[in-house]
């Protein structure tokens, strides 16, 4: 079939992909005067970034749900309030009920925190503020990182020294003491640390609940104790560490904001467009062409979608070398998690959350009662099953944004943690349903009036996130979150800085480093580094 032309012409830059790190290169290059196109294939813009309607007049964050890691740089630099966004923080930040009809909130006020902590340990209560407060101090030495370009180690000459000495830049003022706890932290266990720390077997699962999310492992993992830091990052509008929080018209609100951003530098942005494949030759991207077999030329190509569908379905396996092939091949994938939205006629009534609380305090409940449980929880998944104990994370995004629902219903999102891609002995289209009904069994045992007030409910397995919204087995950081997919070998070693074997090529979207989450950086830190090409000459000069 013969290819049909674009008249528009050549792109400076063609983006494949409109989740919001697509949307966030988009932006960035076409403020900096780059003609730029963004082909997404879905009809909405966002990824995983998105509101989405459930059933009639209810709409629900279909897939990530709370804003924790959005970029303040991102925020201000694109002026995302002007484009529509605003995030409310979340107070608590988290709540976790508990079999004895109990349950523990995380208040974002210290003192009211304080006084929770002290009725179940006054040990506790003290060293949780001790150790909160150390955290965030070491999470202030990753925080730069996650902007910039890892160091590439595997570069000689001047540059690969100019990227060591950025490295011991960082490190510059950081003391013994906290050199041995940032080694402890990445590489130790999280029920290690935890036990170390607290006596309290609630306030333990507190900061399991919290720290533990979307990727492989149970809570005794060595590496598990990542968790504590990531989530300590500054975000929000106001830069707050540890923040988060609840986007008023859903997370696609921030997509909205994106695309609006990137529409008003002058982006043009496509959806319904799948692309099939890039067009490379003589080693270099020359833009890609589309399912329907429209070609778009352009001097840079940049891929949103995650590095297995870019490099081994989206380019010629004859254009890239074997063992970059393999190391692709081998990034670890596999789920591991779900997400059942629900439409309700009454608010769920949980047990430990009094309702006197205001309803956005009564908007978040998570389902993991101990760390036995996660991990019991995770060990099925590794087996391939559906576990027994299913973790639950809920967010009744309804409490806070009443706009997402008429009177009379309420939106409530779950994200299920730990399930397998690869079902053992069966398949997703035979045991969606079943997931369905255990997830809602076991919001049951905490929240005994949801079953019968279930107006609607979508079930989104890890073959449902692929099959939806493209992600390589439901994977929902583009590559597990673990230490040896991290830092200067995402996605693999060697590519870290956004660059491919492919000139002209780039990689901008979570399986790039920083990784997953709402964050805008592979997105940002993708545009910059085109840019920074773009000004030495070589992408100006490929006009073929
Ligand atoms: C169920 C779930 C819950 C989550 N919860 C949270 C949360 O609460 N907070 C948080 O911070 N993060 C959360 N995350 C993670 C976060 O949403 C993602 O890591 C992040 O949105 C990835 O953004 P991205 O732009 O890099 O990629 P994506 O959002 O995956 O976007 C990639 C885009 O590329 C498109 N695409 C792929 N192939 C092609 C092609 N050939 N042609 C054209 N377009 C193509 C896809 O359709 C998609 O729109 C969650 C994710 C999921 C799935």
């Amino acid at each position: 079939m013969a290819a049909a032309k674009l008249t528009s012409g050549e792109r400076d830059a063609v983006i494949i992909g409109g989740g919001h790190n697509g949307l966030t290169a988009a932006a960035y290059l076409a403020a900096a005067g780059l003609k730029v196109t963004l082909l997404e294939r879905r009809e909405i813009l966002g990824g995983c970034c998105v509101t989405e309607e459930i059933a009639p007049e209810c709409r629900a964050s279909t897939t990530s749900y709370i804003a924790s890691m959005l970029r303040p740089e991102v925020i201000h630099e694109l002026d995302l309030a002007a484009h529509g966004l605003r995030m409310v923080p979340c107070n608590p930040a988290l709540a976790v009920p508990f079999p004895d009809g109990s349950a523990l909130p995380w208040w974002t006020d210290r003192d009211r925190m304080l006084r929770e902590l002290e009725q179940l340990s006054p040990r506790d209560a003290r060293q949780f503020f001790r150790v909160d407060d150390e955290l965030k101090r070491l999470a202030r030495y990753l925080e730069p990182f996650f902007l910039e370009a890892p160091p590439d180690f595997s570069r000689g000459g001047l540059r690969g020294n100019v990227d060591r000495l950025r490295l011991g830049a960082r490190f510059r003022k950081i003391t013994d003491a906290e050199v041995s706890r940032l080694v402890e932290l990445l590489t130790g266990s999280l029920g290690e640390f935890l036990q170390r720390n607290f006596e309290n077997e609630k306030v333990r699962t507190l900061l399991l609940a919290n720290s533990l999310y979307g990727k492989h492992g149970g809570p005794w993992q060595p590496g598990s104790s990542v968790g504590l830091l990531f989530h300590l990052l500054r975000g929000g509008i106001k830069e707050v560490q540890g923040f988060f929080g609840h986007v008023i018209g859903g997370m696609g609100a921030i997509a909205q904001a994106l695309a609006a951003a990137a529409r008003k530098a002058g982006a043009e942005l496509r959806t319904g467009s799948p692309v099939a494949r890039v067009d490379v030759r003589g080693g270099r991207a020359r833009g890609v062409v589309l399912e329907d077999g429209t070609e778009i030329p352009a001097r840079v190509v940049l891929s949103n979608a995650d590095p297995k569908r870019t490099f081994l379905r989206l380019v010629d396996p004859r254009e890239l070398p074997d063992d970059f092939r393999r190391a692709v091949d081998a990034i670890r994938m596999n789920g591991p998690c779900a997400k059942v939205n629900l439409v309700l006629a009454e608010e769920p009534r949980v047990r430990g959350i009094p309702d006197d609380w205001r309803p956005s305090e009564r908007a978040l409940f998570t389902l993991v009662p101990s760390l036995d449980f996660a991990e019991r929880s995770y060990d099925a998944a590794k087996w391939g099953k559906i576990p027994d104990d299913l973790w639950v994370d809920c967010v009744i995004a309804s409490n806070v944004d009443p706009t997402l629902a008429p009177a009379g219903r309420h939106v409530m999102t779950c994200f299920v943690q730990f399930v397998p891609y690869r079902l053992d002995g069966s398949s997703w289209d035979a045991e969606r349903e079943r997931l369905g009904d255990a997830v809602i069994r076991a919001i049951a045992e905490y929240a005994p009036n949801v079953p019968r007030s279930l107006v609607a409910r979508q079930v989104l397995t890890p073959l449902d996130l692929e099959r939806i919204y493209g992600l390589t087995e439901g994977n929902i950081f583009h590559g597990d979150l673990s230490l040896d997919q991290l830092f200067f070998m995402r996605p693999v070693p060697g590519w870290s800085q956004y660059r491919t074997p492919i000139d002209g090529l780039y990689l901008c979207g979570a399986g790039a480093h920083p990784g997953g989450g709402v964050t805008g950086a592979p997105g940002r830190n993708a545009a910059h580094q085109v840019l920074s090409d773009w000004k030495r000459g070589p992408l100006r000069r490929s006009r073929a």
